[in-house]
């Protein structure tokens, strides 16, 4: 298949998957390019996606340079950033998903000329290996950011583990969305946590079902 067809599968499956849930609200559709060439992401983009992820500060400099007449693209950085990496990222991104500690959210502060719309990356397996708070750590971290104003927590971010089954995919989506609407119900003025971006190309399906607001689908969008 080529890529625009897989484009317009995976927007008929986030479609058909909503219908499923009765969702009427809006799913996002981040195309995750880290792996691909330029030329790929052209054709990606060429097929209507305007979201485009990547998750190292090189190759967001690489894919933007590439796209700079595209001036209607949303960039998104869904990769751990390290600290001293902060300056050459966040100024150029729309979205960050994966805020993860207070060291972060200062040197963002630091570096910032405006809020950035961030996502706090949640670890909801627990698995060691897995970048993230603990469900529990979220609302704490949260309410702890009240004096940066140049972090927006926008919602919750997670992967899910490469080997669950259905059943404990559907466990873990339900736990962030959970989550989300008990921050959201804080009222913060410095976390709208509306969002959440959950779903990749092996459970992007389920996470829509589960209410993902954005999907970062990287692999199926360029399957030949
Ligand atoms: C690579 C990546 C994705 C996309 O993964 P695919 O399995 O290729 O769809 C999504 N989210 C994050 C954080 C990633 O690093």
């Amino acid at each position: 298949m080529a890529i625009a067809d897989n484009v317009a599968a995976v927007e008929a499956a986030i479609e058909k998957n909503k219908a499923l849930a009765n969702r009427q609200d809006q799913v996002t559709l981040v195309g995750v390019t880290k792996y691909h060439t330029v030329a790929e992401a052209q054709q990606v983009v060429a097929a209507g996606v305007k979201n485009v992820a990547e998750n190292r500060p090189e190759g967001l400099a690489e894919k933007q340079a590439a796209f700079a007449d595209h001036k209607d693209l949303v960039w998104h950085f869904i990769g751990t950033l390290q600290r001293r990496k902060v300056k050459q990222v966040i100024n150029e991104i729309d979205y960050f998903h994966a805020l993860d500690r207070r060291s972060l959210a200062q040197e963002i502060q630091k570096r910032a000329l405006k809020p950035i719309k961030c996502f706090v990356e949640v670890n909801v397996s627990g698995e060691a290996s897995k970048s993230g708070l603990q469900l529990t750590d979220v609302a704490p971290f949260i309410q702890s950011l009240a004096e940066f104003d140049r972090i927006q927590v926008v919602g919750l971010m997670t992967m899910a583990p490469i080997d669950a089954d259905a059943a404990a995919l559907h466990g873990y989506f339900k736990s962030l969305r959970e989550k989300r609407d008990e921050i959201k119900a804080l009222g913060l003025a410095w976390a709208p946590c509306q969002e959440l971006s959950m779903g990749m190309t092996h459970d992007y399906e389920i996470a829509v079902q589960e209410g993902a607001t954005f999907v970062r689908v990287g692999t199926r969008l360029f399957e030949a």
